[in-house]
């Protein structure tokens, strides 16, 4: 019989590894902290032992710390204007269930297991969001900042804004967290310990993705306990398995866990995994794990319960570390105290269009997005629109048409009986004649002091992304040597950009060409630009992406990407100073624009991002008709291997931009050839297995080459066992 259960509980947890699903971030979060500050990790493990070692002396002496806590709570709304922005109502909804998780008033504590029912309990700790803001004014607990670094977010959002922490606990609402993990898996939310705040309070609080954030609006449907989860973290709860094989996460009265359980759900109690019992543990593994324990992996609706030793933990950490966050003077300071008097606050303006590019003619529909204060308590909206028909507007959410090309600013004052507030956004519509000034071939070279803007030809502007980074800039420093087919034989200046220079880790840096007329075009028509760039050192992770818009940059496909490898143009190697090319480090790159070809109005979009780069160039941009200016060209827009490394066969993917007779081969490591094919094929995203030219692939290393008139595309493959 036990043998048959044993083999049963083996299964099963085969079964739920392979859905294992690591979605806390809090020990990646960690562990990428010791890595990037060496020598914090000693200092916090000692921190950690000391706290351990207080913990088990109060135990030991009988010293209580049955004090009840207030903790002021702010959240930082990270968004882009869309679902992310998440309401008030959905905030207050996630403190709702924070406070009935950590006070045992949730309705399913009759799934917690009567033998382990005597030790869960009311943590005797509030979560309350804060009336008053840092600088005194009236708040209703929540910022909202409009970001780029909502999406795969990481500590990046926390330099946007964050409350002094010995004040408050900082939230931040994300679209998306980064996985910077090893394992696969969608990151929820992730803490900070407290033992860190003293090293680093500017990372303090937690980050939370939207559709986890409460239990109604973007998180229908999920049970709002992650933030319960990460609260417990930035308490100092440890998780349940003690983040080993059956370790220990320092409370006595919580059973040994093996590791985390995915899945594992009330109708598999008791659930035994076969560690022993510690020395000092309450309860005995008899009772098996305590899998509906908040700290624990499985699902949100499969928990129910902090344990008492986990409260004492918690208070206890308030007592070490969070000393200030929960005194009444705190508290009468951020409004979170009992006798608080809740009043309306002022509005503050914020808003947003549908799209901010557009074609002469074209319509915006604005939306009022002004928070801090009820909606219905805005008493009057005041709009201007420079440029925009009307030019003024008294509703709350107005439609605008732009009938001249230009750049124009839009500015939103709100009003209610206590105050009101006034955002102006300078160049926030950005509308271009429906047929572009200028036609193919459009060639800028950036010899112009006056780039990106030039005032006796407003048509020839790029514009450049507004950011308080370091970003595009214009240099005499070096210049390409003319790989671009029409050679204007000036090389003085080119433009770039670094990511080392950049603070806001995460953020895009844009570049947004002219508007080009293609009506009189014919394809094959190509961006084509020169490229030098270096990688700084091991850590550099840059990536340039080229989208381009047929409609005055209100919508944009995306036709061109590339990492750091594929950027680097010296070869890969590091260079830790100044990358300054030398004439053979620059690369011609391009962009197949065939499907822009009889268009009016196409417009070019840099985007650039990263951390720890080098200096990337750009010069010499040109939009043309390659066949006109008698390029040495090949008809290949991007060749793709996939999967690589593979186990056995692989997809060859390409985009041909016009119907060709290309020959297609396999070499091996020491150039022989194994197979060559010739192949008519039409303009389209082609795909061909590895094994239909070669059927005998063995594992070792390999080069596609695809090939049309001696001129083309290689790229390696790895074929494993
Ligand atoms: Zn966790």
């Amino acid at each position: 019989m036990k043998k048959f259960i044993t083999i049963t509980v083996g299964l099963l947890v085969g079964i739920f590894s392979i859905s294992a699903q690591n979605w806390c971030g809090t020990v990646e979060h960690q562990k990428k902290l010791y890595t990037d500050n060496p020598g914090l990790a000693d200092t916090l493990e000692e921190r950690l032992e000391a706290f351990n070692r207080l913990q088990e002396e109060n135990a030991a002496n009988g010293v209580r710390n049955d004090d009840h806590h207030i903790i002021p709570v702010v959240f930082h709304v990270i968004h882009k204007g869309g679902t992310e922005n998440i309401s008030l109502t959905q905030i207050e909804d996630q403190i709702r269930i924070l406070n009935d998780d950590f006070a045992r008033l949730n309705a399913d504590t009759t799934n917690t297991p009567s033998v382990f029912a005597e030790y869960a309990g009311d943590t005797r700790i509030k979560f309350r969001l804060a009336k008053i803001d840092p600088d005194g004014s009236c708040t209703e607990g929540v910022t909202r900042t409009f970001s780029d670094l909502t999406n795969n977010a990481k500590d990046n959002v926390k330099a946007l804004i964050q409350w002094n922490p010995e004040n408050y606990l900082n939230v931040w609402v994300v679209k998306s967290i980064e996985n910077f993990s090893e394992t696969d898996g969608i990151i929820l939310g992730f803490a900070q310990f407290p033992n860190l705040l003293w090293s680093k309070s500017e990372t303090d609080g937690i980050v939370l993705r939207d559709d986890h954030c409460g239990s109604i609006g973007t998180a229908q449907g999920v049970s709002g306990r992650t933030l319960t989860h990460e609260a417990g973290h930035w308490l100092n709860l440890i998780h349940i398995w003690g983040d080993e094989d059956c370790g220990n996460d320092q409370v006595n009265d919580t059973p040994t866990a093996k590791e985390a359980n995915h899945g594992v759900c009330t109708n598999h109690f008791p659930w035994d995994r076969g560690c022993e019992t510690g020395s000092g543990q309450t309860i005995t593994q008899e009772s098996g794990e305590m899998f509906m324990n908040y700290m624990d992996y499985s699902d949100g609706y499969c928990q129910n319960m902090f344990s008492l030793g986990q409260g004492t933990r918690m208070r206890s950490a308030i007592n070490q570390y969070r000393v200030n966050l929960t005194t009444e003077s705190n508290l009468i300071a951020t409004g979170a105290n009992d006798n608080y008097v809740t009043v309306d606050c002022a509005p503050i303006a914020e808003f947003k269009a549908n799209f901010t590019y557009g074609c002469a003619g074209d319509g915006l529909n604005y939306e009022s997005n002004s928070y801090n204060t009820p909606v219905d308590s805005i008493s009057s909206y005041e709009w201007t629109f420079e440029g925009g028909t009307p030019s003024s507007s008294t509703e709350q959410n107005p439609s605008v048409i732009y009938n001249e090309s230009g750049i124009f600013k839009t500015t939103l004052t709100v009003t209610n009986r206590v105050g009101s507030s006034t955002t102006i956004k300078e160049a926030y519509v950005n509308i271009s004649p429906e047929n572009a000034d200028m036609s193919a071939p459009y060639f800028q070279n950036f010899e112009s002091n006056e780039f990106p803007t030039f005032d006796n030809n407003p048509h020839w502007n790029w514009t450049t992304s507004a950011s308080e980074d370091p970003s595009w800039q214009w240099t005499t420093e070096v210049s390409s040597p003319n790989l671009s087919p029409i050679d204007n034989n000036i090389n003085s200046a080119s433009i770039r950009i670094r990511s080392s220079e950049f603070n806001q880790i995460g953020e895009k840096h844009i570049l947004i060409t002219p508007s080009i007329d293609l009506s009189n075009t014919l394809t094959p028509v190509r961006a084509y630009f020169d490229l030098a760039y270096a990688r700084r050192n091991g850590n550099s992770n840059d990536n340039l992406k080229v989208y381009v818009s047929k409609d005055c940059g209100r919508t944009w496909t995306r036709r061109f990407n590339k990492d750091t490898d594929a950027l680097a143009t010296n070869g890969g190697g590091n260079h830790f100073f100044d990358f300054a090319p030398t004439d053979n480090q620059w690369d011609q790159f391009n962009v197949n624009l065939n499907t822009y070809a009889g268009e009016g109005n196409v417009i070019l979009k840099f985007e650039f991002s990263g951390e720890e780069g080098n200096w990337l160039y750009i010069d010499n941009f040109v939009v043309c008709n390659s066949n006109d200016l008698s390029l040495n060209d090949h008809p290949f827009t991007e060749l793709n291997i996939f999967p690589n490394p593979s186990k056995g066969d692989a997809t060859i993917e390409f985009e041909l931009y016009q119907d060709a007779e290309i020959q297609i081969a396999l070499n091996n490591i020491y150039g022989a050839v194994l197979a060559q094919e010739n192949l008519e094929l039409k303009a389209a995203i082609n795909s061909i297995q590895l094994k239909e030219i070669y059927s005998s692939l063995k594992a070792g290393i390999y080069f596609v080459q695809l090939t049309q008139n001696g001129s083309g595309v290689t790229k390696k493959i790895v074929i494993t066992d």
